[in-house]
């Protein structure tokens, strides 16, 4: 069900918050020991909660899944990792949870995630493992994978998640639903606990568009203690997002249609933009020529961001604390030996390679070049279209464990995410129908729309078109 008609049965009196909180704990304990959604929740505070409805709020009385990222007063947020699994609670809540709440919604459970966000598939999650409520022997994609599958299962009505280079996107795909990844700035990013911060976004999970427009609408806007929030008005998302597409022009990249793509997902992307071109919109063919290295860009910028990020988990100031250190800097060894997983290793020590004085140069500092490269490629494309339209992902969801040992596989496969989150601009994933792939049938496939920056109000029109259609 969505946001929307719950909202419309608060307001028949066909059903209360209270009552609706009780029946989502019965489905948690019953349908989520498979899924395996949520690691936390807290359901005797969210039926507190209930006690301040306020019908005239915008999202009175609705509860919202949280990733376990996103700092919620009270609550754990272990990032699904060792480190903080135990001795770590949330002294203040993130901006968003703020807004969410002023907004007269309620944030009730934690969902499961790759570890400090490292990932396309929750599998590097340290505390369990997640999977696809469409099938559950594929994978839910990540790293946000725990609050994509929570609203697939039905055991959420909408989640939040973040997005550092596809997150939100790619397991919203995977599971069938709608995900945003807002505008670099546009959502504040105090309280998510950092992983890359020049790319880190929160955004919506959803199982309609009109849904992901609300919740954009209440967690967007400037915020001080966010120096990369931006300063500009929030417009009213759902004045336009009816105006479908007759007139507009639509964006099809070459390079994002190549080589490599599962013909059930081209089949279905395509087929979708036949749909908005007979509802009056023009296509326009476009190149984005520097796809091809924002993989590369991606996985050196993001690490480096991470080695310096991750370097406050030492054992000291947060989380798990090893017991046997001879002194200081064994200390800090230990503790992060023992409790940080093997992806994160992996990019830390990549990051920390990349920042090296003999490396700066040939690897940072160049991959900031080309990061310029992607950025003017998404600019000069706009200056032709209002959107752009790709697939999420190029392959429907794999099958669990089928990349073990072989973490580049999924690097690769974030081709089509990572473009957006460089250059900083909205991007969406809607589903758009479902395939057959190695082995299995009825696999969701979603597709992106790419907006300018700040273009979630033309985002948001496009992807509702494209549902209805
Ligand atoms: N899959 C990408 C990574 O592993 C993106 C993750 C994300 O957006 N948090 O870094």
């Amino acid at each position: 069900m969505t946001l929307t008609s719950l909202r419309q049965q608060y307001q028949d009196g066909t059903t209360t918050p209270a009552e609706v909180i009780k029946t989502l704990g019965e489905k948690i304990s019953t349908e989520d020991t498979e899924v395996k959604a949520y690691l936390s929740h807290d359901l005797d505070q969210a039926l507190k909660d209930t006690e301040d409805y306020d019908a005239s709020l915008p999202l009175a009385g609705l509860p919202i899944a949280i990733k376990d990222n996103i700092n919620t007063f009270g609550a754990p947020c272990t990032c699904a990792s060792r480190i903080l699994e135990k001795n770590y609670t949330s002294p203040y809540n993130a901006t968003v949870i703020d807004k969410l709440k002023s907004a007269g919604a309620i944030p009730f459970g934690r969902t499961n995630m790759d570890e400090f966000a490292m990932g396309s598939a929750t599998e590097n999650s340290a505390l369990q493992l997640t999977r696809n409520p469409r099938n559950l022997e594929r994978i839910t994609g990540g790293s946000s994978g725990g609050s994509a599958a929570s609203v697939a299962a039905g055991t959420a009505f909408a989640a939040l998640g973040s997005d550092t280079g596809g997150s939100i996107r790619q397991p919203a795909s995977h599971c069938g639903i709608v995900g945003l990844k807002p505008t670099y700035g546009r959502v504040s990013r105090f309280g998510l606990v950092a992983f890359a911060s020049s790319l880190d976004q929160i955004g919506p999970l959803t199982n309609s568009v009109d849904d992901a427009a609300m919740i954009l609408q209440a967690i967007a806007g400037y915020d001080s203690r966010d120096t990369t929030s931006l300063d500009v008005p929030v417009p009213d998302y759902s004045a336009t997002i009816n105006d479908g597409v007759k007139g507009l022009k639509i964006g099809i990249p070459a390079e994002y249609f190549g080589e490599g793509i599962h013909e059930g997902v081209r089949k279905n992307v395509e087929e979708c933009v036949q749909r908005l071109k007979d509802q009056g919109a023009t296509i326009v063919p476009i190149s984005l020529p520097h796809t091809e290295h924002s993989v590369a860009t991606y996985y050196v910028i993001a690490p480096a961001e991470a080695s310096s990020n991750l370097s406050r988990f030492d054992g000291i100031r947060y989380g798990n604390r090893a017991t046997n250190a001879t002194d200081i800097v064994d200390l800090y060894h230990q503790s992060r030996e023992q409790s940080l997983g093997p992806e994160v290793k992996r990019r830390i020590i990549l990051g920390t390679y990349v920042l090296s004085s003999g490396y700066y140069d040939a690897y940072y500092s160049r991959a900031q070049k080309v990061r310029q490269l992607i950025t003017r490629d998404f600019k000069k494309a706009f200056t032709k279209v209002d959107v752009i339209i790709s697939p999420v992902s190029p392959t429907p969801a794999r099958k669990i464990g089928a990349c073990e040992g072989d973490p580049l596989q999924d690097y690769l496969a974030d081709i089509f995410t990572i473009p957006a989150n460089l250059a900083g601009i909205p991007a969406i994933s809607v589903p758009c129908g479902t395939t057959s792939f190695d082995g299995a049938d009825d696999l969701p496939v979603g597709v992106q729309i790419l907006a300018p920056h700040l273009g979630e109000q033309m985002l948001l029109r496009v992807a509702k078109a494209a549902e209805q259609a």
